[in-house]
């Protein structure tokens, strides 16, 4: 049996003497406030247990991972046909790069990149209200985590709605080719609260769950998706949940895993576990340096990759 503590509070204490590597996501003003130096990382396995180390309780803005939760509700919804309004393929551009958008006719690349993302919550946005759809998400992923402690942190949403210019621009776009069947503002109004999320290494290891165990969280033993549909997100994550790193990521750490600006990343390793890491400090293309670090230590020393021992 491995010791799985052991394993965390060593790659804890070797990443100590780094914390305040990379630079804060500033963009939005309330996420340049958190203090650079901390990090977190959590595991929960699919036979129950659960470990972290260090600020593995702290709450985090989820940001971006909260799309792989968007994404899961929206296939809920219309199933396969959501792939008529964005594509599956990595983007190797920016996390909100609008030049694809035009050569491709309003259809983003896939449901990673926030044009994709702003596409999916109006997916889910349709037979709602905001309010509804943001409320609809928020009792999914408090489900996922089997923790109602999770909420969405108002001051995040209300910052980047402030400063979200390029997303509007996007969603302008994307309306613009038909590609939104909602007001800019309501689906903005949906896409920022999914953002702002807040959740710590714990909570979202445990949401990841359903993912490394065939679709169902087998702490709660509830069903969500179906063991191909949660392999198909696990491709979709595997691809594209690191942006224009997802090859790195991929090379370097070998699991599908979903990072957001917050500077979290929700990695999972199937029929095996669910593994968080957080560390605001951001690399050139906008994941957590120390997170991926993190999580390439874990990798390496468990030999958990979905390429191979
Ligand atoms: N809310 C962020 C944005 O739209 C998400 C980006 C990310 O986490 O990668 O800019």
């Amino acid at each position: 049996m491995m010791d799985l503590q052991a394993i965390l509070d060593g790659i804890h204490a070797e990443l100590l003497p780094r914390l305040g590597e990379g630079k804060v996501a500033d963009y939005i003003p309330e996420l340049a406030k958190v203090d650079p130096r901390q990090f977190g990382l959590a595991i929960a396995t699919v036979d129950g247990q659960v470990h972290r180390v260090g600020d593995a309780e702290a709450p985090f803005s989820i940001q971006s991972i909260s799309k792989v939760f968007m994404l899961t509700l929206a296939l809920g919804k219309v199933g396969e046909q959501l792939w008529t309004r964005v594509g599956r393929e990595p983007s190797g551009s920016a996390f909100n790069s609008i030049v694809q958008l035009e050569h491709e006719s309003g259809i983003p690349r896939n449901p990673f990149i926030n044009a994709g993302a702003i596409a999916i919550s109006d997916v889910v946005l349709s037979g709602h209200a905001p309010r509804e759809a943001i409320g609809e998400l928020l009792r999914f992923v408090r489900y996922l985590a089997d923790d109602d402690a999770v909420t969405i942190d108002e001051k995040v949403a209300r910052s980047e709605t402030q400063t979200g210019f390029r997303n509007f621009a996007l969603a302008n776009f994307m309306r613009s080719y038909g590609n939104l069947d909602h007001p800019v503002e309501h689906v903005l109004g949906v896409y920022f609260h999914q953002c702002a999320l807040s959740m710590n290494c714990i909570q979202l290891a445990k949401a990841g769950l359903y993912l490394a165990a065939r679709g169902s969280n087998p702490a709660t033993g509830h069903s969500v998706v179906s063991p191909k549909r949660a392999r198909r997100i696990n491709a979709l994550m595997l691809t594209c949940g690191h942006y224009d790193g997802s090859g790195d990521f991929a090379y370097h750490v070998g699991l599908p895993g979903k990072s957001g600006v917050g500077g979290g990343i929700m990695a999972v390793a199937p029929g095996i576990a669910s593994i968080a890491a957080w560390s605001p400090g951001l690399n050139k293309v906008g994941n957590s340096q120390l997170g991926a670090v993190a999580l390439e230590m874990l990798a390496a020393r468990t030999g958990w990759s979905v390429f191979g021992d």
